[in-house]
């Protein structure tokens, strides 16, 4: 599967030429997971998976606009446009999209998506604290991970409410490499927090000396990156592209 990482940027105000969109993953240039920009409808994808209601996720939450591609997602939604619930794996021509529950919000429901065509697969989780362990089978092996860069130090940022137990938050980059590491061989990082924006290079290089700890080849993200699932290393120079705008 070719895919294109369409924006790195997490729910921020800081922003930097190759990592100021929001969220947004395609595949094969039709199926589109999260739409974190509302731009991304003029790629014309014929189908979209969101991770979870969040803006910087589903720009129509805070910006509403007709969308009139198919949209799917971990809860139902209606008003200008209309998610529809989708709990069991679905086919798609070549393409089988597995959700899987992840935890991340107190208010909203949060989805994992893998994606398989032929023996290639790949794993997309949005937002994320943790996924349960019984469900860790269904991507066990997976070609390649994509999750959430939001924290860089250790343990997050994670809450409990008080009345519910919920946690809600964001694990840190270290537990999110130390959870997928048993499962695949190339983790990619989306969705930087404040912390990347200080110093992008020094948290390029910080990402990616992660991955030598574990035995993963680890890497940040840009937008406009462009990969294949079947590559078994991530393409050489890609930390140096930042600088020239992706
Ligand atoms: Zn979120
Ligand atoms: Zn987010």
């Amino acid at each position: 599967m070719h895919l294109t990482v369409l924006g790195t940027r997490g729910e921020v105000e800081e922003s930097a030429p190759s990592h100021s969109r929001h969220s947004g993953i395609l595949i094969d240039g039709t199926l589109l997971f999260d739409i974190g920009e509302k731009e991304y409808l003029d790629i014309r994808p014929d189908h979209i998976f969101i991770t979870h209601l969040h803006p910087d996720h589903a720009f129509f939450i805070t910006d509403p606009a007709p969308v009139d591609v198919p949209m799917y997602g971990p809860e139902a939604y209606e008003d200008t446009v209309t998610v529809t619930m989708m709990n069991a794996p679905v086919s798609l021509g070549p393409y089988t999209i597995t959700p899987i529950p992840t935890h991340h919000s107190k208010l909203v429901r949060s989805a994992a998506y893998l994606v398989r065509r032929g023996e290639e697969s790949l794993l997309y989780t949005g937002d994320l604290i943790w996924i349960n362990r019984e469900f860790h089978h269904l991507f066990d092996p997976v070609d390649l991970v994509i999750t959430d860069g939001s924290l860089i130090r250790k343990g997050g940022r994670i809450r409990r409410d008080a009345e519910t137990g919920t946690l809600y938050g964001h694990s840190g980059i270290p537990d999110l490499v130390r959870l997928f590491a048993p499962f695949t061989s190339r983790i990619l990082f989306v969705h930087f927090g404040s912390w990347f924006y200080e110093d992008i290079d020094a948290a390029r290089e910080k990402i990616a000396a992660l991955g030598e700890e574990y035995g993963v080849s680890v890497r940040a993200a840009h937008d406009g990156m462009e990969l294949e699932t079947a590559d078994p290393v991530f393409p050489r120079g890609q930390s140096s592209l930042s600088r020239f705008g992706g």
